[in-house]
């Protein structure tokens, strides 16, 4: 029997618990899977495609008996949730997340969880720019990071079993302190999408001076732009809510580093354009190299 875990209660079932449910059941990690979330709506759309074993309409239902129980839920209401649920975890449980922001998770979780419940934060490097309960696919993890982000004192046992768990489903485990993540997930993840939003948000005043064209003659650079700026608003006003030194650091170096190009272009300084563009494509290689992106043309689509 390949069960890392008898009991699992999904807290939330949008992109990521779903996918994780099929990663689950693809991989036969878990004896039973309980799933919650806060609308009928989307509770009723589970039990219509079978997503989860049992779809509990409270958090009390879902959570008691479990082992591991996994909150998947905006960044924003981990803490709330987390004080909900206290009083129905059983000991010997671990309660981890799958959060995009770890500092303020783990400030908000920990002091609601009971003595003898393993608290183990976690962050799977893996997500589209869909969202709800029949967005999830059983591969979204697989040949993808999931950060682990213990706090001082977690159990070592606990931890190596997530870390087995997040390998079941199909991801490259690593350890990171929560701050350090915070920093990296800024420059990686977090400030692209504010400039895809930027960008798209410029586009989209100008397209009323351009009467469509933004939209009719988008290009591969906008086209991209355009679905990142797509994703799920809720998520991302709590992940800049949530990790906001980090992102003003990270903003504030990049408003620099715009203002030199804006000065090349201005100064008609080619040299410094080209030598800057020569480094980032650099980067775009070592990303390839590393298997965390298509070098097919077009990312691999066909249209
Ligand atoms: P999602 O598809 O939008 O699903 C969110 C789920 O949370 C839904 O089931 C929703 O319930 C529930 N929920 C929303 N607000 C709630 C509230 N106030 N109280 C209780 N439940 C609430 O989101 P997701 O993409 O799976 O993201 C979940 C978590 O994963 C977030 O913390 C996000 O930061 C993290 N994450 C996301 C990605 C990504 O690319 N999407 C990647 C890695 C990590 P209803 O359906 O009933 O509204």
């Amino acid at each position: 029997m390949s069960h890392i875990y008898d009991r699992v209660a999904l807290i939330g079932m949008g992109l990521i618990a779903s996918s994780m449910f099929w990663a689950m059941k693809r991989g036969d990690l878990a004896g039973h899977v309980t799933g919650f979330a806060r609308s009928e709506e989307t509770r009723e759309t589970a039990r219509r495609i079978g997503l989860c074993d049992t779809v509990c309409d409270t958090l009390a239902d879902a959570v008691r008996d479990a082992d591991l129980i996994v909150l998947a839920v905006p960044v924003g209401v981990m803490g709330q949730i987390a004080a909900e649920i206290a009083p129905y975890l059983k000991p010997g449980a671990t309660l981890t997340d799958v959060g995009s922001v770890k500092g303020r998770v783990i400030a908000d979780v920990s002091p609601h969880v009971p003595d003898g419940v393993h608290f183990v934060p976690g962050h799977p490097l893996a997500g589209t720019e869909y969202s709800g309960p029949e967005s999830g696919f059983p591969s979204l993890f697989d040949n993808r990071w999931c950060l682990i982000v213990p706090p001082e004192g977690a159990d070592p046992q606990a931890v190596d079993t997530l870390s087995t768990f997040w390998r079941g489903l199909g991801s490259d485990v690593e350890l990171m302190e929560p701050d350090h993540h915070d920093l990296v997930l800024s420059v990686t993840s977090h400030c692209p999408h504010l400039i895809a939003y930027t960008m798209v948000g410029v586009a989209d005043d100008l397209g009323r001076v351009t009467n469509t064209e933004v939209i009719k003659y988008s290009a591969g650079g906008f086209r991209d732009f355009t679905r990142i700026a797509a994703s799920d608003p809720t998520m991302w006003r709590d992940v800049f809510l949530s990790n906001k030194d980090a992102t003003l650091e990270i903003l504030g170096r990049f408003t620099e580093e715009l203002f030199a190009l804006q000065r090349a272009i201005r100064q008609g300084d080619g040299e410094f354009l080209h030598d800057y563009f020569t480094r980032t494509r650099a980067i775009r290689r070592s990303i390839i190299e590393a298997g965390q992106d298509t070098a097919a043309p077009n990312f691999g689509r066909s249209g």
